[in-house]
């Protein structure tokens, strides 16, 4: 079973276009369902619209609030994310992370989600790369930080997503090459490995992101060794990210 994840981020812009969103996506994973787990990561204003109209989805937020304090204007807390049927959460996004969230704040969101039994998503990536290799480290301290003092029973419950910043969105200097993933995906399988053990370190779902459309997304699965796609741009075009699905299918 492959993940596809959706992350709408901050679109579309009304409950219409979202439910229609919903539906055609709900389409693309009932055809799919057999090999894939999709997951619809939606602003928090669609959630509960989304709520009973993507039964063939698990419904995903893109954030969610580190404290439990309610003096938190303009947050929104696990609890209140598992009240409307949410199931996974994105966490430690780069364009989140960008906007100050640091590994510690990340650490912290995903305390909130595992203590109301949330399913995280963590996003890690390098800014760059260098011919050195230091961009290592940096996925290292994010995968580091955010597993200290999880027990491995919790971890039954965790997505990784590797998403190179230099890949992501509209401002993406270039594709990642499928041999780059590969290369992550086994760097960061043996981190967690030697933070816990082997069978965790294989069992933990590993996916990509990072500009995934329906030319490379078969690449990053097969030769890549990424456990499903993390899709932004792409996932709001429902003839696009059913051919994702497809592509996902057929290996
Ligand atoms: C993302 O924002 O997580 C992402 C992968 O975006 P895109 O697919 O548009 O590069």
């Amino acid at each position: 079973m492959k993940f596809l994840i959706a992350n709408w981020k901050m679109a579309p812009e009304t409950p219409k276009q979202a439910i229609s969103l919903a539906k055609a996506t709900s389409t693309i994973a009932r055809t799919s369902k057999k090999h894939v787990q999709m997951i619809v990561c939606a602003s928090y204003v669609h959630l509960s619209t989304l709520r009973n109209t993507t039964k063939t989805l698990a419904l995903g937020a893109q954030d969610v609030a580190s404290t439990t304090t309610i003096a938190s204007t303009g947050k929104v807390s696990a609890p209140m994310l598992k009240g409307l049927g949410v199931t996974y959460c994105i966490v430690g996004h780069s364009e989140t992370r960008a906007n100050g969230d640091t590994n510690e704040v990340v650490k912290e969101k995903i305390n909130r989600l595992l203590e109301s039994k949330l399913t995280p998503i963590l996003c890690v990536g390098e800014k760059e790369r260098d011919e050195h290799g230091w961009y290592l480290s940096t996925i290292k301290d994010q995968i580091e930080s955010a597993f200290f003092g999880i027990a491995k029973p919790s971890l039954k419950r965790f997505v990784i997503a590797y998403e190179p910043v230099w890949a992501i969105g509209a401002q993406a200097t270039r594709e990642a090459t499928p041999t780059e993933c590969q290369e992550m995906i086994l760097f960061i399988r043996k981190i967690i490995a030697d933070l816990y053990d082997e069978k965790v370190a294989k069992t933990i779902p590993v996916l990509y992101g990072g500009s995934v459309g329906e030319e490379n997304a078969r690449a990053f699965v097969t030769d890549g060794d990424a456990s499903g796609l993390l899709v932004g741009r792409v996932s709001l075009d429902p003839k696009r990210f059913a051919k994702i699905a497809q592509r996902i299918v057929q290996q």
